[in-house]
């Protein structure tokens, strides 16, 4: 660090580096469970390879009624209310305000951390350098967390990881090669292309590699021909070219900055291919954004205390200490990506998961030191089990639980073993309060609403406190339907404390898509525009207006609501609580999950 430049000194509860949506969750969880929070982030925005600077979209669990809860959702919810055209800097303003509400959050943008001390076990402080104002800034904290994908604390703190393919014989996966070997999948680079209603030319940049025909794109220079006939019709719901893909056979790490300038000569000649070379019906296509980011799939994995292996995902994930779940495919890209040679020429192979399988919290600390967490795609487990949990929603999921541990550490003051020694039923429950699902952990609720007289039939109670939040099968009738105008009323034998009021909506978990005509499906971003693209708009079965009474008297109200999963602080004490109905965005019943006092 040269001395001759400004640098601060900063103190927080808990630092995480890496400002992916892993890390964002993870300051956010935290930060809302009142830990003082500083995430350092190396880009001028949040998102990480969400963001518009490389416009990944967001996935994960394949299951009918396995969509993400929590913040991932939360951010998905605000983003089509308040972005229903999708435009990607609007998902970064989206993101960013959630984080920037939150007092307890200081954001260091543009700061790439690039130093650590640790002594014994116990991580001091991390510094970042930050360019836009010249400036070294320290961080002592009492916990850090890496989410910075790449695994960066790993090298600074020799904290262990593994880097590349298990071999077969460790954990017995089928997706591994017999012997070990350092291949990762590889990154790409992503474009974004509108339809306008007259034709539009376009001329390559000079260093765009040529590919006459479809046979070309097995090799990045087009000196080999190996037919890989990879798709490449896009359009509204069409697809965003993710095989144009580089650099798992490569170093992730330290040659990012090569691989950058073959993804752009690659990608460029992708689109002067479906422009120029052969009638792909895209004349009155126009290019609207190129990265010039590479996103990358996978580099460094933490060893943890745990380590998640392909197998036990294929078994269910049932573990005692799950905090998330996933339900992508293995879905294990070719390391050689584009340039995949001779028989093999598949740029991924898929195995379908259970929907959804368990991933337990032992996967996100490390055992040998006493205050580091990760999240993200550098969690604890093999390349095979990585293939499925790296997917965004996943990675949410799973920095939304880290945060929620930290938070619970910072409160504790304990390790993040301990955490999962002494307080890992807190850590559940917490987490089921802040809207996350848990496969194998019913839900239970307060006693003084389980206890109380209601208008509902036994069986509608019995629906509404089955500890389930969602359906679980077709046709099931899991939560309670009421009408607008009706009210869900819990009269109690004596004056009762009322806390905050928590009610879960449902978000539609079976509609298909978020658009009108049906072009875009359940997740929020979109990459190319066609002429057939409508706004997005929210979910006709989300309760739009509600008012709370407490012994007749309204003490909440809105008519603006748009989240499934909303908290209402009362603090009061009453006899009778009601949830008036107002209006629905749509539907015709009013839909409700879960009521719960806090
Ligand atoms: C082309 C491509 C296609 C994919 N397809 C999908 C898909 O369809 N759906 C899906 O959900 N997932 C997909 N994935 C996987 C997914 O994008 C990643 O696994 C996921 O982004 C991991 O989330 P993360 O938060 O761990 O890391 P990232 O999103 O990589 O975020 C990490 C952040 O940390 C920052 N950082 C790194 N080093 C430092 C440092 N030293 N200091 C400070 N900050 C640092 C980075 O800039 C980055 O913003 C795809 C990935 C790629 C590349």
């Amino acid at each position: 660090m040269n001395r001759h430049l400004k640098h601060e000194v900063l103190k927080c509860d808990f630092c995480v580096v890496g400002g992916g949506l892993s890390g964002s969750f993870a300051a956010l969880a935290a930060a809302r469970r009142g830990a003082k929070v500083i995430l350092m982030q190396d880009r001028p925005m949040l998102g990480g390879n969400a963001s518009s600077e490389i416009r990944m979209w967001v996935r994960g669990a394949k299951g009918k009624f396995e969509r993400e809860s929590g913040l991932i959702s939360e951010l998905e919810e605000r983003n089509i209310r308040r972005n229903p055209t999708l435009v990607p800097s609007l998902f970064d303003a989206t993101l960013y305000s959630m984080l920037r509400e939150n007092e307890n959050i200081r954001l260091l943008l543009n700061c790439s951390c690039a130093d650590a001390v640790a002594e014994k076990g116990h991580i001091v402080s991390v510094t970042g350098w930050q360019t836009t104002t010249y400036t070294w800034y320290t961080v002592e904290a009492d916990y850090f967390a890496d989410c910075s994908g790449d695994s960066i604390l790993a090298p600074l703190i020799g904290a262990k990881y593994r880097h590349g393919r298990e071999a077969k014989a460790e954990y017995g996966e089928t997706l591994t090669p017999d012997v070990a070997d350092s291949y990762t999948m590889g990154m790409s680079i992503l474009l974004a292309a509108r339809e306008t209603d007259h034709p539009v030319p376009f001329t390559p940049p000079t260093f765009a590699n040529v590919y006459p025909t479809d046979d070309s794109f097995a090799n990045g220079k087009c000196d080999n021909k190996y037919a890989l006939s990879r798709d490449h019709k896009i359009g509204t719901s069409g697809c965003n070219l993710w095989w144009v893909e580089l650099g798992g056979d490569m170093d992730s790490i330290h040659d990012a900055d090569r691989l950058r300038d073959e993804l752009l000569a690659a990608i460029y000649g992708v689109w002067d291919h479906i422009k120029n070379r052969g009638d792909h019906g895209f004349e009155n296509w126009d290019l609207e954004f190129v990265g010039f980011l590479p996103g990358k799939r996978e580099s460094r994995r933490y060893i943890g205390d745990h380590i998640l292996t392909e197998g036990e995902i294929l078994e269910g994930g049932h573990f005692d200490d799950v905090v998330a779940f996933g339900g992508w495919p293995l879905d294990d890209h070719n390391p050689h990506g584009m340039r995949q040679l001779g028989e093999d020429t598949s740029p991924s192979v898929c195995i379908p998961t259970p929907n959804p399988y368990g991933i337990p919290y032992r996967v996100l600390y490390a055992p040998d030191f006493d205050n580091f967490f990760f999240a993200g795609r550098n969690i604890s487990a093999t390349h095979a089990a990585l293939s499925s949990t790296r997917v965004m929603a996943t990675c949410s999921l799973l920095g939304q639980a880290m945060g929620t541990a930290a938070a619970l550490a910072v409160q504790h003051k304990t390790t993040p073993r301990g955490v999962y020694e002494d307080h890992l039923a807190a850590l559940q429950r917490a987490l089921q309060e802040d809207d996350m699902f848990l496969p194998g952990k019913p839900v239970s609720y307060h006693k003084a609403l389980t206890d109380a007289q209601t208008n509902l039939t036994d069986a509608q109670k019995g629906a509404l406190f089955n500890g389930i939040e969602r359906p679980r099968i077709e046709g099931d009738e899991n939560g309670i339907w009421q009408n607008v105008g009706e009210a869900l009323t819990f009269t109690f034998p004596a004056p009762t404390a009322l806390g905050t009021l928590r009610l879960r909506f449902d978000p539609d978990y079976t509609r298909e898509s978020i658009s009108i005509n049906k072009k875009m499906k359940v997740f929020t971003q979109k990459l190319h525009t066609g002429k057939d693209f409508q706004p997005v708009k929210v979910a006709a079965t989300l309760v739009k207006g509600f008012t709370v009474l407490v012994d007749g008297k309204a003490v909440f109200t809105t008519n603006d609501n748009h989240r499934s999963a909303v908290k209402i602080p009362l603090n009061v004490t009453g006899r009778e609580l009601s949830i008036r109905w107002e209006s629905t965005n749509g539907a015709k019943k009013v839909h409700l999950f879960a009521v719960d006092l806090i």
